[in-house]
């Protein structure tokens, strides 16, 4: 089976990760700009990090045979440092019109500050503007009143549902997201939240329609296998190969494809890590580039 992990923060993984990830199927991902575990000081860094979301990523991506995607937005906790934030708006613009960026996110609330408000309202604006999806962080703390408030500011400003992702759903949001059009994703969290038995479950009683499984891996404690583990789980517990296709594959490629900036044809390409960008490889001193023409898996 073919993979595609929608919510995934390789900036802060190894080689070692992207590899395994090729090796178990994952052929696509997107990597929504999001917080570094630190607050950023200047727009310069914000930047640079947009910067190499759509570059250098993208390139190392690439060396493994995944294609890369990102969003790009100011996440809600940076946006509570709004002397910052007015300068990350003014450069969001120069960014989310650039090729493989297929959304504006993620975006939302973190402690429902009126700050955070503010930034999730003008990026809603901006993602209208560009006729482009959403992708909207649902915040730990009171989920179930943030993600309600969430939903019900989108529609405020006209969005489509339909171009709106909902993120780090449980079994107390779903139902709600999903009846009001929405895109319901999940984030498996190893050993808290979220956990890939209780994924199942959710896709037994709500259906494969409109929902997606991600892994959100990123600095801390997480993992980039989520969507493949999910779905032999799925499969040893009797869902369908269909229904799995849908909600570890083919929902997320129907959502943010409504970007316009994804086509399936060029999954899987060629490996060729000889390639360089800007003149930098993924190679270190001696070792030996691995040129693949005909498959994604080599041992
Ligand atoms: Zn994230």
């Amino acid at each position: 089976m073919k993979f595609f992990d929608p919510h995934v923060h390789m900036t802060s993984r190894t080689t070692d990760d992207y590899q395994a990830m090729a090796d178990a199927g994952i052929v696509a991902l997107i990597e929504p700009a999001f917080w570094l575990g630190q607050p950023r000081t200047g727009v310069a860094s914000f930047k640079d990090y947009f910067s190499s979301l759509v570059g250098w990523e993208r390139f190392r991506s690439s060396q493994f045979g995944i294609k890369h995607y990102c969003t790009i937005g100011l996440n809600s906790r940076e946006a509570n440092n709004e002397a910052l934030a007015e300068q990350v708006m003014e450069v969001l613009p120069l960014f989310i019109y650039k090729e493989g960026v297929v959304g504006v996110g993620e975006i939302g609330f973190d402690d429902q500050t009126p700050a955070e408000e503010k930034y999730y309202r003008l990026q809603l604006e901006l993602a209208k503007e560009a006729n482009l999806p959403v992708q909207i962080h649902t915040p730990h703390r009171d989920k179930k009143q943030g993600t309600e408030r969430s939903m019900a500011i989108a529609l405020e400003h006209g969005l489509d549902p339909g171009m709106v992702i909902i993120d780090h759903n449980n079994e107390e949001t779903v139902k709600s997201v999903l009846d009001q059009g929405f895109w319901a994703a999940f984030t498996i969290y190893p050993f808290t939240k979220m956990g890939n038995e209780r994924m199942v479950e959710v896709v037994r009683q709500y259906g494969p329609e409109r929902i997606m499984v991600n892994s959100a891996a990123d600095w801390g404690i997480s993992d980039p296998l989520a969507v493949p583990k999910t779905a032999a789980l799925m499969k040893m517990k009797g869902i369908s190969d269909e229904a799995i296709r849908l909600v570890t594959y083919q929902n997320a490629l129907d959502a943010f494809g409504k970007s316009g900036q994804i086509f399936e044809e060029e999954f899987g390409g060629e490996i060729d890590q000889s390639q360089k960008f800007n003149g930098n490889t993924i190679l270190r001193g001696g070792q030996q580039p691995r040129i693949d023409k005909d498959s994604l898996f080599i041992n």
